[in-house]
C-alpha cells in the first residue's frame, strides 16, 4: 500500500510518499520520496511517481507531531541503586565486567566505548585543573612495577595491612582497618565480626624469566610513592620553588578482600594524586581558600554523635575546625573541581579521621565523602603526610633528598602539607549518579552530564535519509566537527528516537539538518537539558559548539531560538 504522509516537524508540514510492505510476516514502512511542503504539489508529485510505477495513492495520513521535540513532561532526578547503575553502564556500553564471556572476574572491570571517553575526560579535566592551569604543580608518570625497595621503605611491605573479617550472624565477608578490630560491627546486619587475620593487599609478582634469579616485586598499591622516589630529580630538573606539587594519574592495584559495589571497590583502579610540598617552617598558604560550602563532620562532631554542620570551608578554618590553612585550601579546591563539572555538592561532606583511624604517617586527614546509595563513603583522602615518606626514602636509599629552598636560603627536607588522592572510578560514579535524570515526557533516562565530561559532544542527524543533499551536507558537517570533537552521525529511526537515544548517553547537543537549512545554510541545535532549539549558520557551527561545550555562552544566546 502506498500513501502520502504529512509530518509536522517543529511546526512545519512536510509531505512524504510512503509504502507499506509485508516482509517476513511483518508490515514495514518505507519512504519512497520526499514530496515537498505544499499539499497539492505533493499529491501531484506522488501521483506522477506512482503512475510511473503503475500504482495509485491509497490515502493521505497525518502523522502527529512525531518528529517534534515538544513532548510535555518534566526532568526528574532519579536516585538509583549501584546495581541499577551497573546494569545501565553495561547496557549502554560504559562498563563491562572484565572477561564477562567467562563469567567475569571479581574486582576487575573493562571500560566500553562510552566509558573510556568519560574516564578520559575526567582524567584530562583533572589534569587541566590541577596541573596545566597552575604554575606550582608539575606532573609525572611513574611505572606500575618499581624497585621493591620503594615499598619496603614506605612501610607498605610490613604494615600495609587490612584485617579480613566474617560476620558471625550473616556470613558477610569484608575488610576492616586494624584499629577497628573488636570495635566494628557488620555493616549489613550489625552482627559480631570474626577476624580471619591480617592480609597485605599488595599484588606480588616476580620479575625476570628464570625463577631462581627472579626478584619478588609488587604492582603498585598507590601512585604516591613514585612521586616521592622521583621528588629530588623533578624538583631540581624543573627548578621548582616551594611551595609546589607533583601530580600523577595512573593505575593502582589492591588485592581487596571484598571487592564490591561496582567500580567503588575494585582490585585494579586509577588514582589522581598530588603530593604538595612546603618548607615545614613556612606553613602560610599564599592562595585564597575557594568559596565553597559543604557539610563538615569533624572528629569532635562525630564523637558527640551530632549531625555534620553546613558551612564554608573558609569559615571552618577561621573557627579552628580545620586546623591548617593549606588543608582548608585543598579541601575547598577539590570540592570546587567537582562543582565546576556539575557535581551536586549537597551530596558531599568532609569527614575528619579520628586519632585512632589516622595512618601512621599522617597528623591530620580529612576525607571528601559522597552519599552513595550504599551510604556515605570515601571519595578522596586529603592527608597531611608531613615528611614521613621523604625521610624514609632518604634513610633507606642513603641518598640526600634535601633540596634548596629559595625563600629561606636553606637546604631542607620538604613536608607534604597535603596529599589529595582521588580514585578515577569513584569520581566516575559520582558524575554518573549526579547526572542521572528521568524525562517523564519521553519516558526515558537523560544523563545530564556536564558537556565537558560527556562522552559524545554532539549527534548529527539528517532529518530524512532520502534527500541526497541533506545527507551530503550532514556528512560534511559530521566530518568537519569530528576533527575537533567526539561527535556521531545518527540517521537511524525517527528523530524522536534519536533524541531519546542520545539523551540517555548524555550527548548534550543534537544537530539537525533539514530542508530549510539547505537553503539558509544553517542547522538546528537542540539542547539536551531544556529541549530548546536554536538555528545557527553552518559556517559558525564549530565555533558555537566549542563555546557551548565549555559553557562560555548561554544556549539561548548562541543562535536564533526556534520553536
Ligand atoms: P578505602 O578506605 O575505601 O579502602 P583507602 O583509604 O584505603 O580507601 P586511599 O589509600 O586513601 O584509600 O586511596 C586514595 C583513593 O583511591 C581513595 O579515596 C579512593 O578514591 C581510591 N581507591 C582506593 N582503593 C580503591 C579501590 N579498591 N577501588 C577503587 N578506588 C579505590
Amino acid at each position: 500500500m502506498a500513501f502520502v504522509v504529512k509530518k509536522n516537524i517543529r511546526g512545519k508540514d512536510y509531505f512524504y510518499l510512503n509504502e507499506n510492505k509485508r516482509v517476513d510476516g511483518k508490515v514495514r514502512t518505507k519512504t519512497i520520496a520526499y514530496l515537498g511542503k505544499i499539499k497539492k504539489e505533493a499529491e501531484k508529485k506522488a501521483s506522477e511517481i506512482l503512475k510511473s510505477r503503475e500504482r495509485k495513492i491509497d490515502k493521505i495520513v497525518l502523522v502527529k507531531d512525531k518528529k517534534t521535540d515538544h513532548k510535555k513532561g518534566t526532568m526528574e532526578k532519579k536516585n538509583i541503586s549501584i546495581e541499577e547503575l551497573t546494569t545501565f553502564c553495561k547496557r549502554k556500553g560504559f562498563v563491562y565486567p572484565s572477561g564477562e564471556i567467562y563469567g567475569g572476574f571479581a574486582g576487575f572491570w573493562d571500560f566500553g566505548p562510552l566509558g573510556v571517553e568519560l574516564k578520559n575526560n575526567i582524567k584530562k579535566l583533572w589534569w587541566q585543573f590541577h596541573v596545566l592551569s597552575r604554575e606550582d604543580i608539575v606532573g609525572i608518570d611513574g611505572s606500575i612495577i618499581t624497585n621493591p625497595k620503594v615499598w619496603e621503605a614506605s612501610g607498605h611491605v610490613s604494615s600495609f595491612v587490612d584485617v579480613a573479617v566474617v560476620c558471625k550472624k550473616c556470613g558477610n565477608k569484608t575488610k576492616i582497618d586494624k584499629y577497628e578490630v573488636g570495635k566494628a560491627l557488620c555493616e549489613k546486619c550489625n552482627g559480631e565480626l570474626e577476624s580471619k587475620g591480617e592480609f597485605n593487599p599488595m599484588f606480588a609478582t616476580s620479575v625476570g624469566p628464570i625463577s631462581e634469579e627472579s626478584i619478588k616485586a609488587y604492582l603498585r598499591p598507590e601512585t604516591a610513592q613514585l612521586i616521592f622516589a622521583n621528588f629530588k630529580s623533578v624538583y631540581d630538573n624543573l627548578r621548582l620553588k616551594l611551595p609546589c606539587g607533583i601530580a600523577q594519574i595512573g593505575k593502582a592495584f589492591r588485592n581487596e578482600i571484598a571487592p564490591r559495589d561496582f567500580l567503588f571497590r575494585s582490585r585494579e583502579f586509577e588514582q589522581m594524586e598530588i603530593e604538595y610540598f612546603i618548607n615545614p617552617n613556612e606553613e602560610k598558604c599564599p592562595y585564597k581558600i575557594p568559596n565553597v560550602e559543604t557539610f563538615i563532620y569533624s572528629e569532635e562532631i562525630q564523637k558527640k554523635n551530632l549531625e555534620p554542620i553546613k558551612m564554608r570551608i573558609k569559615d571552618a578554618f577561621e573557627k579552628g575546625i580545620i586546623k591548617k590553612e593549606w588543608h582548608a585550601y585543598w579541601l575547598a579546591t577539590e570540592l570546587l573541581w567537582f562543582k565546576s563539572l556539575g557535581a551536586n555538592l549537597e551530596n558531599f561532606r568532609i569527614r575528619q579521621h579520628s586519632k585512632e583511624e589516622l595512618s601512621h604517617y599522617s597528623s591530620d586527614t580529612w576525607d571528601l565523602e559522597y552519599k552513595f546509595p550504599f551510604g556515605w563513603k570515601e571519595l578522596e583522602g586529603i592527608a597531611d603526610r608531613g615528611n614521613f615518606d621523604l625521610f624514609q626514602h632518604e634513610k633507606a636509599s642513603k641518598k640526600d633528598l634535601k633540596v634548596f629552598d629559595e625563600n629561606s636560603k636553606e637546604r631542607i627536607l620538604p613536608s607534604v602539607i597535603c596529599e589529595p588522592s582521588l580514585g578515577v572510578e569513584r569520581a566516575f560514579l559520582v558524575f554518573m549518579f549526579d547526572s542521572y535524570f528521568y524525562d517523564t515526557g519521553r519516558e526515558n533516562i537523560v544523563l545530564k552530564i556536564h558537556p565537558k565530561l560527556a562522552p559524545i559532544k554532539a549527534a548529527i542527524f539528517p532529518i530524512v535519509k532520502i534527500n541526497k543533499d541533506i545527507v551530503r551536507i550532514s556528512h560534511e558537517i559530521y566530518a568537519n566537527l569530528k576533527k575537533e570533537f567526539n561527535v556521531i552521525y545518527d540517521s537511524g529511526g525517527s528523530v524522536g528516537r534519536r533524541y531519546a537515544r542520545n539523551d540517555e548517553i548524555g550527548t548534550p547537543f543534537c544537530i539537525t539538518i533539514d530542508e530549510e537549512g539547505l537553503k539558509k545554510k544553517d542547522v538546528t541545535i537542540r539542547d539536551r537539558d531544556t529541549k530548546k532549539q536554536i538555528r545557527v549558520k553552518i559556517s559558525e557551527l564549530k565555533n558555537i559548539l566549542a563555546k557551548l561545550i565549555e559553557k562560555e555562552i548561554k544556549f539561548e544566546a548562541a543562535g536564533e531560538i526556534f520553536e
